[in-house]
C-alpha cells in the first residue's frame, strides 16, 4: 500500500450498469446523493429517529396503517420482513417496549427458559412452535412484495432458507451466550464440561440444576442493554484477509452479538471472495448513488449473507470492486473507498436499519464518520455516534486535495488543517475520519500511547493528542472457535493444556515432515508468521540467521509481501536445506500447523499496533519472542528466570544483537531447564486471550455514547 501520487487521475467509464435516467434528471449533486438516501425511507422516520426506531415494531401491530403506506415503501418493508425472524422480533420489543415493559422483558425471558429446560410442564409451548411464529409472520409480508421487486430477486428462493437458517443461527449465538455467561469469569468449556459430569452422576437433580442455570444466564443475558452497531470496513474472515483487520472484523461482531448487541458488518464486494460464499449471498435490493463531482450515478447493490447472528452486508458495484486483490494502488483505491464509504451509509438508509452506533475500521472507511457528519447528516443514518478504529497508523489514505476532493463530493469545510487538509498539496482521509468520529479506539493501550509520539505517531501524532481524550486503546483477542488446537481441522493431531507436550512433539514431526526439514523432536523450531514488509522487524531477522542456525534449531518462515525479504529467505532456504523453510505463499492451513508444530514465534516488529500471531502462537502452546512495542507489550509478559513468571521471550529497543539475546534466552530455557519451559508452554494455553473481555469493553463504549 504504498502513498504513490498521481498527476492525474483515472476517470472510469460505467461498464456494469446503466444510471437510472429519472435519477440523473435530478436537479443537483447534493440533492441526488439525499434523494437516493431517503427516498425509500417513510417521511416521518427522515423527521424523526426516536419515532424512527419504533417503526418496525408498529409495522407489526398495525397492519392496515402499513396497507396505506405508497407502493415504494411496501417495497421496502417487504424486503425489511426478510431480516431474520429472531433479530427483528428482539429488536422490534426491545425498541418498541416502553421503559418499564423493558424492566419486564428480563422476567419474560426467564420463564421461557424455564419452560424449555422443563419440557414436562404441561402448560409450557414447545420450542418449535415458538420458532415458527415469526417465521409465519414473514409469510404474507413476502406476499406483497412488488412483482417487480420480485423480479430483480434472483435468489428470491434462497431468501425464506436463509431467513430461517439466520433465525436459527440467532438463536443458537442467544442460548450459547446464555449458557457462557453464569460460568462468570471460568470458561466456557469449563462450565459445559462441569455441567456434563454432574449430568451423568444425577439425571434428576441435573433437570432442576439446568434449568436454574439456564434461568440465570438468560436472566444476565437479557439484562444486557441492547445496542445496535454498523461495522464498516475493507476486509473480514472468511471472505477476505490481508491481516488482522480481516480476523477483527470476523470475530469481534460475532462476540458482540453474544453481549446482546445487533450486529451488521459492511463490506465491499470484491470479486476476489470466494464462490461459495458469493453463491450464498441474498440480493436486498438496489439504487443508484452520486458520487463526488463525477456527475454520474453509481450502481450500489447490496448482496446479504448471514452468519452465527451476524449480517453481512456487501456492497457490489464491479466497477470499483471486480480485482483480484482488494488493495491495487491509491490511484485506484482513493476512488473505490470514497464509494464504499458513501455507499455504506447510503444503505443502511436504504435497508432502514439505523444502527445505534456506526463502527468504522482503518482509513478506507474513515471518511464514513465526516459524511455522517456532512452529507448524511439530514438523513435517518445522521443520527448515528460513530467510532473509528486504527488498525495500522502507517496506512492513512492520503492524495491530493483536489482528486479527494472530486471522488468525495465532501465541502470546502472539511479541507481545513483541523480535518483532512494534510499539508498544502495533500489530504489525509484517516486524519478527517479522526477529526469527527465520535471516539477513536486503537487496538492496544500502549499503541494509543505510542501514536502520539513522534517515533510511532506517522505524522498524526499532533492531530492524535489534540484528539486524545476521546482516543482509547482495546487490545485484540483471537477467536476461539478458528484458533483451538482441540479442534483445528488443519492439525496432524489435537491437543489442549493436558495433552499439548506430547502431542505438540507429533504436530512438529509432521510440520518438519510436510516443510522438508530434519525430522527431529528434539530441534527447536522457531515460526514467523508474517507480511513481509518492514514494520516486521524482518531486517533484524534476516541479519541473525547465520547465528540462529546453530544444528540445533530449525527456522519456519511463512509470509509474503517485500521482494527483499522474499529473496532473503528463499536464499536462506537454498543455503541451509533441511534446518530453514521459506514458505512464501498466504496459506491459512499451514498457518495453524506452524503455530502448532511450532517451539516458539517470532514478532520483532518495529511497531505493532496490537498483533495476532503471538495471541495464536501462545494459545497454541508455542511461546511467543516478541519486540516490547504496543500489544505485544500489552500481552506479552517477560519470562522471569528467578520468579518463573512470564510468558515469553522480550527484548525493548529495535536492535538485531537483542533479538539474538532474546532467542537465546529461549533456547537456553528449553535445552536445560525442559520442566520450566513446559510449564510456560501450559500457562501460555490457559491465558485467556479471547474476545470476550475485549469485546466487554467495545460494548461499554458503545453504551458510554448512547446513554439516551
Ligand atoms: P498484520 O495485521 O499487521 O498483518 P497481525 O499479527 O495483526 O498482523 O495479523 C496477522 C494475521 O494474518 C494472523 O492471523 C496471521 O496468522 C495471518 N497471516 C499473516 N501472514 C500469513 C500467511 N502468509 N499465511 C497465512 N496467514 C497469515
Amino acid at each position: 500500500m504504498a502513498r504513490k501520487k498521481a498527476s492525474s487521475v483515472k476517470k472510469k467509464p460505467a461498464t456494469t450498469k446503466v444510471a437510472a435516467p429519472a435519477a440523473e434528471k435530478a436537479a443537483s449533486v447534493e440533492e441526488k446523493a439525499i434523494s437516493a438516501v431517503t427516498e425509500t425511507a417513510p417521511t416521518e422516520e427522515k423527521k424523526e429517529p426516536a419515532a424512527k426506531e419504533t417503526v418496525s415494531a408498529e409495522k407489526k401491530t398495525a397492519p392496515v396503517a402499513e396497507k396505506a403506506a405508497p407502493a415504494e415503501e411496501k417495497k421496502v418493508s417487504a424486503v425489511k420482513e426478510t431480516v431474520p425472524a429472531a433479530e427483528k422480533t428482539a429488536v422490534a420489543a426491545e425498541k418498541a417496549a416502553s421503559p418499564e415493559e423493558k424492566k419486564e422483558l428480563p422476567v419474560k425471558k426467564t420463564v421461557s427458559a424455564k419452560e424449555k429446560t422443563v419440557p414436562a410442564a404441561p402448560e409450557a409451548p414447545p420450542v418449535e412452535e415458538k420458532k415458527k411464529t415469526p417465521a409465519k409472520k414473514t409469510a404474507p409480508a413476502k406476499e406483497k412484495m412488488d412483482p417487480a421487486a420480485a423480479k430483480t430477486t434472483p435468489a428470491e428462493g434462497k431468501k425464506r432458507t436463509s431467513a430461517k437458517k439466520a433465525a436459527s443461527a440467532e438463536e443458537k449465538a442467544v442460548s450459547a451466550a446464555a449458557k457462557a455467561v453464569p460460568a462468570k469469569g471460568k470458561k466456557r468449556t469449563s462450565a459445559k464440561k462441569a455441567a456434563s459430569v454432574e449430568e451423568k452422576s444425577a439425571p434428576a437433580a441435573v433437570e432442576a440444576a439446568s434449568a436454574v442455570e439456564e434461568v440465570s444466564a438468560v436472566n444476565v443475558m437479557s439484562n444486557l442493554p441492547r445496542r445496535s452497531v454498523a461495522f464498516i470496513g475493507s476486509e473480514c474472515h472468511p471472505f477476505v484477509k490481508t491481516g488482522g483487520l480481516g480476523d477483527v472484523m470476523y470475530a469481534l461482531p460475532r462476540e458482540l452479538v453474544r453481549l446482546n448487541c445487533d450486529v451488521r458488518v459492511i463490506l465491499p464486494r470484491y470479486a476476489c471472495i470466494p464462490q461459495k460464499y458469493q453463491d450464498q449471498m441474498v440480493y436486498r435490493g438496489e439504487f443508484y448513488m452520486d458520487l463526488g463531482k463525477t456527475g454520474r450515478n453509481y450502481y450500489v447493490g447490496i448482496m446479504e449473507y448471514v452468519c452465527d447472528g451476524v449480517v453481512y452486508d456487501f456492497i457490489d458495484n464491479q466497477e470499483f470492486f471486480s480485482s483480484g486483490n482488494p488493495y491495487l494502488n491509491l490511484v485506484d483505491d482513493i476512488p473505490k473507498y470514497c464509494f464504499f464509504s458513501k455507499a455504506a451509509l447510503a444503505a443502511l438508509n436504504y435497508l432502514n436499519w439505523i444502527p445505534d452506533i456506526v463502527h468504522c475500521h482503518d482509513w478506507q472507511a474513515a471518511l464514513v464518520p465526516v459524511y455522517l457528519r456532512t452529507l448524511f447528516q439530514d438523513s435517518p443514518i445522521g443520527h448515528a455516534r460513530s467510532i473509528l478504529t486504527i488498525h495500522n497508523l502507517r496506512f492513512q489514505g492520503i492524495y491530493n486535495i483536489p482528486t479527494i476532493q472530486y471522488w468525495s463530493g465532501l465541502p470546502d469545510s472539511v479541507f481545513g488543517m483541523g480535518a483532512l487538509k494534510e499539508n498544502y498539496v495533500d489530504a489525509n482521509m484517516l486524519k478527517g475520519g479522526l477529526a469527527y468520529a465520535d471516539r477513536i479506539t486503537t487496538v492496544s493501550g500502549t499503541y494509543a500511547y505510542e501514536i502520539q509520539t513522534a517515533e510511532y505517531g506517522e505524522h498524526l501524532e499532533n492531530h492524535l493528542r489534540y484528539h486524545s481524550g476521546k482516543l482509547r486503546g482495546i487490545v485484540n483477542g483471537i477467536d476461539y472457535g478458528m484458533w483451538n488446537p482441540e479442534t483445528d481441522s488443519a492439525l496432524t493431531v489435537h491437543y489442549n493444556r493436558d495433552t499439548v507436550l506430547e502431542h505438540k512433539m507429533e504436530n512438529k514431526l509432521a510440520l518438519q515432515k510436510e516443510l522438508g526439514l530434519e525430522e527431529d523432536a528434539g530441534k527447536f523450531v522457531i515460526g514467523l508468521i508474517s507480511r513481509l514488509t518492514n514494520q516486521k522487524g524482518l531486517d533484524l531477522v534476516s541479519s541473525i540467521i547465520p547465528q540462529v542456525l546453530d544444528g540445533n534449531t530449525q527456522v519456519v518462515v511463512l509470509g509474503t509481501g517485500d521482494k527483499q525479504y522474499e529473496d532473503t529467505f528463499r536464499y536462506y532456504e537454498g543455503a541451509n536445506r533441511g534446518t530453514f523453510s521459506a514458505c512464501i505463499q498466504y496459506d491459512e492451513a499451514r498457518a495453524h500447523r506452524i503455530y502448532a508444530g511450532a517451539d516458539a514465534l517470532l514478532v520483532p516488529s518495529r511497531f505493532e499496533p496490537c498483533g495476532l500471531t503471538q495471541l495464536n502462537a501462545m494459545h497454541y502452546g508455542t511461546l511467543p519472542i516478541v519486540r516490547e512495542t504496543g500489544g505485544l507489550k500489552d500481552t506479552v509478559q517477560p519470562y522471569n528466570i528467578f520468579t518463573g513468571d512470564g510468558n515469553g521471550f522480550t527484548f525493548d529497543r529495535y536492535d538485531a544483537g537483542l533479538l539474538l539475546d532474546a532467542i537465546n534466552r529461549a533456547k537456553t530455557l528449553y535445552f536445560t531447564n525442559r520442566d520450566q519451559w513446559n510449564q510456560v508452554v501450559r500457562r501460555d494455553m490457559e491465558k485467556d486471550v479471547s474476545w470476550e473481555n475485549s469485546a466487554k469493553q467495545y460494548k461499554d463504549l458503545y453504551l458510554e455514547l448512547t446513554q439516551w
